[in-house]
């Protein structure tokens, strides 16, 4: 079966990738949007968003608004425009030749399923996990990376959040609505979050800090009963009797795909420039999978944009060649 060839495919669905897909559709390139599978974290549709609470600071929206709603919105408005979304999940590409090669399902099939003559990349990044054998075990059973999808399951119980950043003091915030304690666990004795989200945690009545503590090891066979603490300036072991856990400790970018095809930096990140181009002429990325500086929906949507117009500006300088 011959594959599927389209002016461009735009792999993720965050705001950078919806993003791209609104622009590319208003230029009449009829783009084609792989937005990843539900089921998986590093595929998720609409991407991190899909994974918070309030945001506050995306700008037109004066009051607030919810993730997941604003992530519906951007879809919505790219489908509007004739971007075709699928709730897909892409298991290879070949960048070697264009028109690229874009795999769904079987990676050894020897056709891909579609072509593209120019890619956007904008796969985004994922939660990093601590790296505790326990945690595989009780994921989804008390430990978790998302306080919107499982907060609600915490109603009156003690719980813990481990990190210092933005993300962590803004899950603790958010969780203090149901639970009756949260702990906050922090390798350091500074946040590294913003004034004004330190202010909000410390002013909380239900939100309690643990300085200088990691999380070693967890308790509970089928459901977790308890975080294993250790003080780093004393080696001092506690455990913490938490049902809830909540690991926010930043993230991973999600450039498996593309080892060994496009450049990425010592981090994993893919390396972007002069504008969103990639090392390979034709592909182009966006968004937190190529920023580890400043990781906002904005500047998401911001570098979606620049992706758009950069693949716009190149096909109209290289489709007809062949
Ligand atoms: P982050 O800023 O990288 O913070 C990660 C935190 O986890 C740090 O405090 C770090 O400690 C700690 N940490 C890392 N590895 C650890 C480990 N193995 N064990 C224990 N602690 C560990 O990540 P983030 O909070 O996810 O934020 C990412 C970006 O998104 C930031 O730019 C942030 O401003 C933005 N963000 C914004 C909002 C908002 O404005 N509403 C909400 C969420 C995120 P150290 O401090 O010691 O390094």
């Amino acid at each position: 079966m011959s594959a599927d060839v389209r002016k461009v495919i735009i792999i993720g669905s965050g705001p950078a990738g919806l993003t791209a897909a609104i622009y590319t559709a208003r230029a009449n390139l009829e783009p084609l949007v792989i937005e990843g599978e539900p089921s998986s974290t590093s595929d998720q549709p609409g991407g991190q968003l899909m994974l918070t609470t309030d945001v506050e600071n995306f700008p037109g929206f004066p009051q607030g608004v919810m993730g997941p709603e604003l992530m519906m919105n951007f879809r919505e408005q790219a489908i509007r425009f004739g971007a075709d979304i699928r709730t897909e999940k892409v298991t290879r590409v070949d960048l070697s030749a264009r028109p690229f090669g874009v795999w769904i399902g079987d990676p050894d099939a020897a056709e891909p399923t579609y072509r593209g003559e120019a890619i956007i990349v904008s796969t985004g990044a994922q939660s990093l996990m601590l790296g505790l054998e326990a945690e595989s075990r009780l994921l989804g059973h008390g430990l978790s990376t998302c306080a919107t999808c499982d907060g609600f399951f915490f109603r009156d119980h003690e719980i813990a959040v481990v990190g210092g950043g933005d993300s962590a003091v803004e899950e603790a915030t958010f969780l203090s609505k149901f639970a009756s304690k949260v702990t906050l666990v922090h390798r350091r004795d500074q946040l590294r979050a913003s004034k004004i989200m330190q202010d909000r945690a410390a002013n909380n009545p239900k939100i309690e800090f643990l300085w200088n503590h990691v999380v070693d090891d967890l308790v509970g066979d089928s459901k977790l009963e308890g975080a294993i603490v250790r003080n780093v300036l004393t080696d001092e072991v506690s455990t913490l009797p938490v049902t809830g856990l909540f690991v926010a400790i930043g993230h991973k970018p999600n450039t498996d795909l593309f080892k060994g095809q496009l450049e990425l930096e010592d981090n994993g990140y893919l390396i972007t420039g002069p504008g969103t181009a990639t090392n390979v002429d034709g592909v182009f990325a966006c968004g937190d999978v190529q920023d580890h500086t400043y990781r906002q929906a904005i500047t998401a949507a911001g570098s979606g944009c620049m992706a758009a117009i950069d693949a716009e500006r190149w096909l109209e300088a290289n489709l007809d060649e062949h």
